[in-house]
Protein backbone atom coordinates (compact mmCIF):
# COMPACT_ATOMS: atom_id res chain seq x y z
CA UNK A 1 0.00 0.00 0.00
CA UNK A 2 1.90 2.86 1.56
CA UNK A 3 5.59 2.66 0.27
CA UNK A 4 8.55 3.12 2.18
CA UNK A 5 6.81 4.63 5.70
CA UNK A 6 7.72 1.64 7.95
CA UNK A 7 7.82 -2.32 7.76
CA UNK A 8 4.32 -2.64 9.81
CA UNK A 9 2.05 -0.27 7.46
CA UNK A 10 4.11 -1.86 4.65
CA UNK A 11 2.28 -4.91 5.84
CA UNK A 12 -1.54 -3.84 5.15
CA UNK A 13 -2.87 -4.74 2.40
CA UNK A 14 -6.36 -3.89 3.28
CA UNK A 15 -7.49 -1.31 5.87
CA UNK A 16 -9.28 -2.56 8.57
CA UNK A 17 -12.79 -0.44 9.29
CA UNK A 18 -14.73 -0.10 12.10
CA UNK A 19 -17.45 -2.51 12.64
CA UNK A 20 -19.60 0.37 14.88
CA UNK A 21 -18.25 3.97 15.19
CA UNK A 22 -18.12 3.65 19.17
CA UNK A 23 -15.23 2.76 21.39
CA UNK A 24 -15.05 -0.74 22.43
CA UNK A 25 -14.10 0.19 25.94
CA UNK A 26 -15.77 3.60 26.25
CA UNK A 27 -19.06 1.85 25.93
CA UNK A 28 -18.76 -0.84 28.56
CA UNK A 29 -18.29 2.35 31.22
CA UNK A 30 -20.59 5.01 30.08
CA UNK A 31 -17.44 7.03 28.78
CA UNK A 32 -17.08 9.63 26.06
CA UNK A 33 -14.74 9.85 23.04
CA UNK A 34 -13.81 12.12 20.40
CA UNK A 35 -12.30 10.97 18.31
CA UNK A 36 -11.79 6.84 16.79
CA UNK A 37 -9.33 4.88 15.48
CA UNK A 38 -9.53 1.18 14.42
CA UNK A 39 -6.43 -1.14 15.04
CA UNK A 40 -5.23 -2.56 12.18
CA UNK A 41 -4.01 -6.51 14.17
CA UNK A 42 -7.34 -7.36 15.74
CA UNK A 43 -10.00 -4.75 14.56
CA UNK A 44 -10.62 -3.08 17.83
CA UNK A 45 -12.11 0.33 17.51
CA UNK A 46 -10.80 2.84 20.34
CA UNK A 47 -10.62 6.62 21.18
CA UNK A 48 -7.97 8.84 20.18
CA UNK A 49 -5.34 10.99 22.58
CA UNK A 50 -7.79 13.54 22.57
CA UNK A 51 -10.70 11.46 24.15
CA UNK A 52 -10.04 11.28 28.38
CA UNK A 53 -9.39 7.65 28.08
CA UNK A 54 -6.82 7.12 25.37
CA UNK A 55 -8.00 3.30 24.38
CA UNK A 56 -6.12 3.46 21.48
CA UNK A 57 -2.66 4.57 22.70
CA UNK A 58 -2.92 2.27 25.61
CA UNK A 59 -4.25 -0.87 23.49
CA UNK A 60 -1.02 -0.52 20.98
CA UNK A 61 1.20 -0.18 24.18
CA UNK A 62 -0.59 -3.28 26.15
CA UNK A 63 -0.67 -5.28 23.50
CA UNK A 64 1.87 -4.39 20.39
CA UNK A 65 -0.72 -3.58 18.06
CA UNK A 66 1.46 -1.26 15.62
CA UNK A 67 -0.82 0.28 13.37
CA UNK A 68 -4.15 1.74 13.73
CA UNK A 69 -6.69 3.43 10.75
CA UNK A 70 -8.69 6.59 11.40
CA UNK A 71 -11.94 5.63 11.77
CA UNK A 72 -13.44 9.42 11.36
CA UNK A 73 -15.64 9.60 8.52
CA UNK A 74 -13.56 11.13 5.59
CA UNK A 75 -10.17 10.51 6.72
CA UNK A 76 -7.63 7.95 5.41
CA UNK A 77 -4.89 7.44 7.03
CA UNK A 78 -2.81 4.92 8.88
CA UNK A 79 -0.41 5.39 12.21
CA UNK A 80 2.10 3.59 13.42
CA UNK A 81 2.93 3.65 17.36
CA UNK A 82 6.39 2.20 17.40
CA UNK A 83 7.87 4.12 13.95
CA UNK A 84 5.75 7.19 14.86
CA UNK A 85 4.94 6.62 11.37
CA UNK A 86 1.37 8.40 9.99
CA UNK A 87 0.68 7.84 6.26
CA UNK A 88 -2.66 8.69 4.20
CA UNK A 89 -4.25 6.11 1.75
ZN1 LIG B 1 5.88 0.65 11.95
ZN1 LIG C 1 -12.36 4.73 24.75
ZN1 LIG D 1 -5.40 -4.54 18.43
Amino acid sequence: MADGICSHIEAITNVVHAKQRVCDECVKTGSRWVHLRTCQTCGATLCCDNSPNRHATRHALATEHPVVASAEPGERWLYCYPDEAFVEY
